[in-house]
């Protein structure tokens, strides 16, 4: 690989970049070129035997970037296969060796930063500082299961039927293997934090990463293998999900799946012919909730992040913005001059504030629902135009006033860098309306009595509730169990919820020196009688 690329804002050597017709004063862009080598040992590690490959195109640049080869569904039950054999091996590493592969991989995902942050803004298009976010939250994860899945995954002790004589071990078992399917808008960290959990909990692993965004999850998977997790412990498959997912549900013993909330019902109805476990993270249409008391300048820097990181491509992404009277004014102000100064790009560099929407499909989804909006009377307070001058797929971070329940915009997620600005009267009036539609991913609340915005989250119907920040709290903090209610999704990841759906419960409960039956000579009745007195005294002492 190359030792310098002039195009790559840190200079950085042995990654996936080389260097390409350099002419940054004409675009910059023309010198981020992949290398042909390391692209090819990328795609070697998708199992496919087809000979068909499917070409991607990057977003940032509109410039191809490789073929992916394509699985069939004998190279999914192939996946399988090896990932059985290589699990049964695997549920015999004693938990420390797993921890120790699995901090060895928190320090690679440091060390090769800035590669994975190239590659992640070259395939997805995102600002390097939002590709930096979710480097950080792979990383976040496997140190946290590294050193928790210990403790998650201990055979507990609980009281049985006879005190003393009746002994409860609570096991936790592994599922088998884990079919994982993740969507393109957080590349790598979708693709492989939900896995590392699994493999903690003894499980192997069959992922089938976004189309779009192949690169990105094999390179992470370089990376668990450079670590020393068993090459075939993760499978990868790579095709259309509508194709191979009906294949790999038949062949999993539980599903995880991150997408949108169409697909996931269809998942749900798929696992359930099957009675398998799934966990879904799907679409929102997320509140925001600056309270009369929000420090309205940080509420105003919160609700910028919120909104637009990720270009608004995010799960828990802000889009929906609720603000007191009082201090609507105040906010609005500053909330858009925040927007207005936003440093607009498509670049490899950190001061982007944010890059280009991944796909033409995103592209028009996001201009049908302003363009609605717009039509029907909403007022944009800041961007609302494409920008094909940054990137093919560009669209301005956009603020909408006016927003009514007969523009699409209004219940309907755009995933995309949109945001409409709702004012409120009273509290109950907001928690009304922010919990208002199908939705319950995420909330933020700002205000600066953070008691009361505890007891506002309590009745609010989303799984996450940040306060005073838009998503980061509980996304970051990697013990905080995350997931939605409603068409938000099933299931929880993160802490140790996060590993726990990767594994069976099993009670295995020892009976000693007392038998459950007559004994000492006692009669069926007279035994009733004594275990309805040991009934008695067990609850006036208060026992469960
Ligand atoms: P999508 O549902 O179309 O695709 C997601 C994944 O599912 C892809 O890998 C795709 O190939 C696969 N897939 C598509 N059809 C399938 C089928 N019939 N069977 C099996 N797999 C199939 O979603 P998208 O539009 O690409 O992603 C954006 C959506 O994902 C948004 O709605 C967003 O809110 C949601 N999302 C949610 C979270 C979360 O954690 N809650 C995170 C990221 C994205």
């Amino acid at each position: 690989m190359s030792a310098s690329n002039p195009g790559h804002p840190e200079g950085v050597g042995g990654g996936p970049l080389v260097e390409g017709p350099h002419d940054p004063e004409h675009d910059p862009r023309a010198s981020y070129v992949l290398e042909p080598e390391y692209v090819e040992t990328l795609t070697r590690r998708v199992l496919a035997t087809t000979g068909t490959t499917v070409p991607l195109t990057s977003p940032l640049t509109g410039a191809p970037l490789a073929n992916i080869p394509q699985s069939s569904t004998d190279d999914v039950a192939e996946a399988y296969r090896r990932a059985r054999v290589a699990q049964a091996q695997w549920v015999r590493v004693p938990m420390a060796e797993r921890a120790a592969i699995m901090l060895r991989l928190h320090d690679l995902l440091l060390d090769r930063m800035p590669e994975l942050l190239d590659m992640i803004t070259l395939e997805n298009g995102k600002a390097r500082k939002h590709a930096y976010d979710e480097v950080a939250h792979t990383a976040l994860t496997a140190r946290y299961y590294a050193r928790m899945s210990g403790k998650h995954m201990a055979t507990e002790r609980r009281g049985g039927v006879i005190p003393l004589a009746t002994r409860i071990d609570i096991n936790h078992v592994p599922k088998g293997v884990v079919g994982i399917i993740s969507p393109w808008n957080y590349p790598l960290t979708m693709a492989l934090s939900d896995g590392l959990p699994a493999l903690m909990a003894g499980n192997a692993v069959v992922s089938k990463p976004d189309a779009q965004t192949m690169l990105t999850a094999l390179m992470g998977l370089k990376l668990m293998d450079e670590a020393g997790f068993p090459r075939d412990l993760w499978q990868v498959v790579a095709g259309p999900g509508r194709e191979l997912g009906g294949p790999m549900i038949e062949r999993s013993d539980y599903i995880c799946f991150t997408g949108s909330t169409a697909t996931g019902k269809l998942i749900a109805a798929q696992c359930a012919e099957r009675l398998i476990g799934c966990s879904l993270e799907l679409g929102g249409k997320n509140p925001l909730l600056v309270l009369r008391d929000a420090d309205v300048e940080r509420a105003a820097e919160g609700a910028v992040r919120a909104s637009f990181s990720n270009a608004g491509q995010l799960c828990v992404s802000t889009e929906r913005l609720f603000v007191a009277d009082q201090v609507y004014d105040r906010f609005v102000e500053r909330f858009v001059a925040r927007t207005k100064a936003m440093s607009l790009g498509a670049t490899l560099d950190w001061e982007v504030d944010m890059g280009p929407l991944i796909s033409a499909d995103q592209l028009d989804t996001v201009v049908a629902h302003v363009d609605d909006a717009v039509a029907k009377g909403a007022r944009v307070l800041a961007g609302g135009r494409a920008r094909p001058d940054l990137a093919p797929y560009y669209y301005e971070p956009t603020i909408l006033e006016g927003v009514t329940p007969d523009m699409t915009c209004f219940g309907h997620e755009t995933f995309g860098p949109v945001v409409a600005l709702y004012r409120f009267h009273d509290e109950s009036d907001a928690i009304a309306r922010a919990n208002d539609g199908e939705y319950g991913l995420n909330c933020a609340i700002f205000s600066q009595d953070g008691a009361r915005a505890r007891a506002i989250a309590r009745q609010i119907k989303c799984g996450t509730v940040n306060i005073n920040e838009g998503f980061g709290a509980t996304f970051g903090s990697l013990a905080a169990p995350m997931g939605g209610m409603r068409e938000s999704g099933m299931g929880r990841r993160q802490g140790a919820e996060g590993i726990h759906r990767y594994t069976e419960t099993q009670s295995v409960g020892t009976q000693r020196f007392l038998k459950l039956s007559p004994q000492f000579g006692l009669s069926s009745e007279q035994y009733a009688k004594v275990q309805v007195l040991a009934l008695r005294v067990m609850n006036k002492l208060g026992r469960a």
